[in-house]
């Protein structure tokens, strides 16, 4: 098996499972009761949003990555070596475009509550895109 079929088959460990959870427990932005609860039930509370270490929104935990700072410590990560992104900062580490829906939430034009039931309305998304897009300038978008 190479490193990356390795890696692939890791991410969908068990072991990064708990190892992510606990990344997110530890550095996404939950108070005590918050972390008392997952401790307890080993489940977030279904109001707690996760804070982004990156755009210090705070969002629902389907919309959380955990991203690898470095590849020193590949399979046996430590907690320094981790970082906890939304998918839109997730994107762009990796130098692919961020949704749509990021940039809204960056420019404060999208609450990301509204993510959270996956209702972002659509006519307000058109219409404030060319705002966005007057803002940051279209996405620089990588091949591949
Ligand atoms: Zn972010
Ligand atoms: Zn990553």
């Amino acid at each position: 098996m190479g490193v990356s079929a390795e890696y692939e088959t890791y991410l969908q460990s068990r072991v990064w499972r708990q190892k992510s959870t606990l990344k997110i427990v530890l550095d996404g932005g939950l108070n005590a009761l918050e972390m008392l609860y997952w401790h307890d039930t080993g489940r977030f509370m279904p109001s707690t949003r996760i804070r982004c270490e990156q755009c210090e929104y705070r969002y629902k935990r389907r919309l959380i990555n955990v991203h690898h700072l470095h590849y020193r410590n590949i399979f046996h990560e430590k907690r320094e070596d981790l970082a906890v992104l939304c998918e839109g900062c997730h994107s762009i580490c990796h130098g692919k475009a961020a949704p749509m829906w990021w940039h809204l939430v960056q420019a404060g034009q999208l609450d990301p509550e509204q993510l959270a039931n996956n209702v972002v309305p659509i006519a307000v998304a058109v219409e404030e895109a060319f705002a966005v897009y007057e803002l940051t300038g279209p996405d620089r978008r990588m091949s591949g």
